[in-house]
């Protein structure tokens, strides 16, 4: 039986069959796994209007109500956690472990979390002679990437509805299932018609229709920084607020008095995560000059330890890349960073032994690596880390700010005071100390070319929200 049967797009709280579909394919065996509608500009006009109409009343909700909805939400996930999990292990090809933790059981605790701050969130507030209120933005146009999909609409759908908006997501169309899982639970769980609409179909097409449409007031969007930088220029001709939550070329540095050993194997587990498909993937390890060598053999045996293989295998860390198209473009990063000659010293271009079906990539390994190469500037979105070499404590604060970047970044030191202040100097919007863990209540998003406005938790909130003054 298939993960999912067509049903068409989640328009008003209906499903609204489409003429024509769209394959989705399990990157791990290049089987297709399911079709989901391929939708056009009249749907999507259809979910605007859907969400437009939705929103007077659902504004006046109170924030309880509003909260309790994403409480239940979050209920019926946790309730199909496997479910989802299966889905996305399927059509993303996340290890189906990992994929239960990591992209089902965030976007639970997403929506739970996010109940938690929109009953804390003060919308009002006493300025001098002012009364300050908070209200919806309005309709919000929700645009989304495939590496950590539900994750991706959660950070989107849970504080746009807390706030008070309502929603037309366009989920990839590489990942779509769990977006249309997620309305069946909307549906299950009888939440208002029209506050979640879901369209599926390509981005260039549908999505640009959506972002441009005169009737959505808010363009949220996770993906490419050309696509970002695209919908960036269109929402400026029309004066349309617009987040955007783009790449990244995440630095881990690694200080002289810290545990190398600890510091060198969890950048590579963060660096290979998803396949190294995740935005904030720490891709560049930065090691004092006097310890790259040994750094180098301790990264190079922890990333043998992960063997790319089946995700639906227990025992597989690393799945496949999504599709041959990324695998194509992983590969001509790692050729160009070979012609350049930075030293490969594990990996490289052609399929694992053994796995002649399927998009998987070695796990890959640059050492000693020009901090203004390829491999060490641009973002590649597959299974290869970049070592750099520093010769202090400046140095390799410089060389985490050499990038266009700003996402995300580690640093590591056996002075906790000491990594603090140099986190401070390195200009991303969050930083890991010491392998500080992920969470879920704090903003997320980036400094420079990795966009703008911050997802998540009370800060989330806040970009869906307009401000409005009455002088008394
Ligand atoms: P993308 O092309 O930017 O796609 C992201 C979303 O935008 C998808 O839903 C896509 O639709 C849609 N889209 C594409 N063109 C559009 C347009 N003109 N107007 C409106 N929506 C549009 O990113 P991708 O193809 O998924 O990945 C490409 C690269 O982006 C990756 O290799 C990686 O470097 C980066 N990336 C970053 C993140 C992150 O979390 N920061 C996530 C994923 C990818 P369809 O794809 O369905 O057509
Ligand atoms: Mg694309």
């Amino acid at each position: 039986m298939s993960i999912w049967s067509d049903r068409g797009h989640f328009i008003d709280g209906s499903w609204i069959a489409a003429n024509a579909a769209t394959p989705v394919e399990n990157p791990a065996t290049e089987a297709i796994i399911a079709q989901v509608s391929r939708g056009t500009n009249r749907e999507v006009d259809l979910a605007v209007a859907a969400a437009r109409r939705a929103l007077p009343v659902w504004s006046a909700v109170n924030t309880g109500e509003r909260a309790a909805l994403l409480e239940r939400i979050a209920d019926r996930m946790e309730a199909q956690q496997d479910l989802l999990a299966e889905a996305i292990a399927l059509e993303v090809g996340m290890p189906i472990k990992l994929a239960k933790m990591i992209q089902a059981g965030l976007p639970i605790q997403t929506f739970r979390k996010t109940a938690e701050a929109v009953r804390n969130f003060a919308f009002e507030r006493q300025i001098a002679n002012s009364t300050v209120i908070q209200e919806p933005v309005g309709v919000v146009a929700a645009i989304t990437p495939w590496n950590y999909p539900l994750h991706q609409i959660a950070a989107k759908v849970a504080p746009a509805l807390a706030a008070g908006c309502t929603i037309v997501l366009k989920p990839a169309d590489l990942a779509p299932i769990n977006a249309l899982l997620l309305a069946r639970i909307f549906e299950e769980v009888s939440a208002p018609a029209g506050i979640f609409n879901v369209v599926t179909g390509p981005g260039s097409s549908i999505g640009q229709h959506l972002a441009i449409h005169p009737d959505v007031d808010m363009i949220s969007f996770t993906g490419s920084t050309d696509v970002g930088a695209h919908l960036a220029r269109e929402a400026a001709g029309q004066i349309k607020r617009i987040s955007l939550e783009l790449g990244g070329k995440s630095a881990s540095a690694i200080l002289d008095d810290a545990d190398l050993g600890k510091a060198v194997k969890a950048t590579v587990n963060a660096c290979f995560l998803n396949t190294g498909q995740t935005c904030s993937a720490l891709t560049r390890l930065i090691v004092p000059v006097e310890r790259l060598k040994e750094a180098t053999e301790i990264a190079c045996e922890a990333a043998l330890a992960l063997q790319p293989g089946d995700p639906f295998d227990p025992a597989t860390k690393l799945g496949p890349v999504i599709s041959a198209r990324q695998r194509e473009s992983i590969w001509a990063l790692i050729r160009t960073a070979e012609a350049e000659g930075s030293r490969l010293v594990l990996g490289g271009t052609g399929a694992p032994e053994g796995l002649d079906r399927g998009y998987f990539v070695k796990p890959t390994i640059f050492t000693d690596v020009d901090p203004n190469g390829t491999i060490a500037q641009k973002e590649v979105f597959g299974p290869v880390l970049a070592i750099l070499a520093a010769k202090d404590e400046d140095d390799a604060v410089g060389i985490a700010n050499n990038s266009e970047y700003g996402l995300s970044g580690a640093v590591w030191s056996g002075d906790q005071g000491r990594a603090i202040r140099v986190a401070r100097r390195i200009r991303t919007g969050q930083i890991d100390i010491n392998g500080g863990r992920f969470n879920v209540l704090a903003p997320f998003g980036g400094f420079k070319k990795s966009g703008y406005g911050r997802e998540l938790g009370e800060f989330g909130l806040e970009e869906f929200l307009e401000t409005k003054s009455l002088q008394l």
